[in-house]
């Protein structure tokens, strides 16, 4: 099936609140374009050079979206931060911290979602819940603190399991901290956007109250590393 076809696919079974973000990792910048021409306009990198790559190669298109979605090291912030438009993947107050700095200096705001650990495998990364709702309350009543960064909201991953119950109860559990932290709304800080659902789970997610999933296998087939 081509590329189209599985976005057109995709657009048909999602609800219209569920954004599609196209996982683009690893595919080459010729099946991005088919799946521009598709009319799919938000894209996600996860590795900082590949990122910056692809962006470079369609600058001259405005209406693509960036999204980073891969573990961000500080020293890599400069390759990612003046392109993106959304950094999915904040998952540290190291992290946090240091987009704050950059984005002071840099004049700029970035929007960014907090990662949150909702998996039962190990060596998935993000937040506990009391950890994000320490550093949601310390922005909230600290206008200075990482004063550039805007927090959009949420992104979690589901373990990797056939378990369809516990992806639905890491998923709700996603779900409910996103209402919970309602209570830190503020200038820059909204839980409108909950991140999760990838390509074997979307459905569940779906159905669970996700406001955007990240698909790459589905669209563009496996990735060769
Ligand atoms: C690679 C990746 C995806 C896409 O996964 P697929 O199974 O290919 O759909 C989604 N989210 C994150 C964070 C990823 O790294």
């Amino acid at each position: 099936m081509s590329i189209a076809s599985k976005i057109a696919e995709l657009k048909n079974e999602l609800p219209s609140t569920v954004k599609l973000v196209a996982v683009s990792k690893f595919h080459p910048v010729e099946a991005i374009r088919e799946a521009y021409d598709a009319g799919q306009r938000i894209f996600a990198e996860s590795r900082p050079q590949e990122f910056r790559e692809k962006v470079e190669f369609f600058r001259d298109v405005d209406d693509i979206e960036w999204h980073f979605i891969g573990h961000l090291q500080t020293n890599k912030l400069k390759m990612v931060l003046p392109y993106v438009s959304l950094v999915q993947s904040v998952d540290s107050v190291r992290l946090l911290e240091a987009i704050g700095d950059w984005a002071l200096r840099n004049g700029r705001e970035i929007r960014i979602l907090l990662e949150i650990h909702i998996s039962h495998d190990e060596t998935k990364q993000g937040f506990t819940f009391e950890e994000a709702a320490d550093v949601l309350a310390r922005m909230a009543s600290d206008a200075a603190y990482c004063s550039g960064v805007r927090v959009c909201g949420l992104m979690g991953m589901a373990s990797l399991t056939d378990d369809q119950e516990l992806i639905e109860s890491e998923f709700e559990s996603l779900r409910k901290a996103g209402a919970d932290f309602g209570k830190y709304a503020c200038g820059r800080i909204s839980m409108d956007e909950l991140s999760f659902g990838m390509s074997s789970d979307y459905k569940i997610a779906a159905r669970n109250g996700s406001t955007m999933v990240r698909i790459g296998t589905m669209i563009f087939g496996e990735r060769t590393y």
